[in-house]
């Protein structure tokens, strides 16, 4: 990713900043973690990492997901999380409850959730084995290569997961979509054994 990190790029708004209870919370930190392990989210300099969520209430929006600037870990603590209700896209505002700013990327969790009721998990992360073997394993991609954290990043997404529920942003990372954690995580499992097969 050719862009240094700045910082997210929305207002953020507490609606509450008092701490959420969620018993998958459990699962989502331990996806964090194999995704740390995997090296599917690394960091890079000035940097920023892999941003991972769930839906919490079926067909409605809110979702919780890692805070920006979260290094991702093993036992990562449950104020790591935040949970967003609310995005508008024409002021830029991203309203939320928890300790800290979510994810730089929330913005285009919100979109997709919203474009994709049959998915309740997004997992995002830069791998370099998927980006450098996207080509060869036809994973459909982003047409131009957008900052970080917009609404241009959005669009772009947009136009590609109507028909598709892992996909490349071009030059960046992946997204990976599901009906829950387990295939959501399981999948990109699959796709980064595909790219070690390729260069075994
Ligand atoms: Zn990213």
């Amino acid at each position: 990713m050719s862009e240094l990190y700045q910082g997210i790029k929305f207002d953020v708004q507490f609606v509450e900043n008092q701490a959420f209870n969620d018993d998958r919370l459990t699962e989502l930190k331990k996806w964090c973690n194999i995704f740390h392990q995997k090296n599917l989210a690394p960091s890079y300099p000035n940097g920023s990492f892999g941003n991972l969520s769930f839906r919490v209430k079926p067909l409605e929006n809110q979702f919780l997901i890692t805070g920006t600037q979260i290094g991702l870990k093993e036992n990562l603590a449950d104020d790591s999380f935040v949970l967003v209700h609310h995005v508008n896209f024409e002021s830029k505002k991203v309203f939320v409850s928890g300790n800290r700013k979510p994810s730089s990327e929330s913005m285009l969790h919100f979109a997709l959730y919203n474009a994709r009721k049959d998915v309740n998990a997004i997992f995002h992360g830069h791998s370099p084995d998927i980006l450098e073997n996207s080509e060869q394993l036809h994973l459909p991609q982003t047409k131009d290569e957008k900052p970080y954290g917009t609404i241009e990043l959005v669009e772009s997404a947009l136009e590609i997961v109507e028909n598709h529920k892992f996909f490349v942003l071009k030059n960046h990372g992946f997204f990976s979509l599901a009906e829950n954690m387990e295939n959501c995580g399981n999948e990109t499992l699959r796709i980064l054994e595909l790219c070690r097969e390729i260069n075994f």
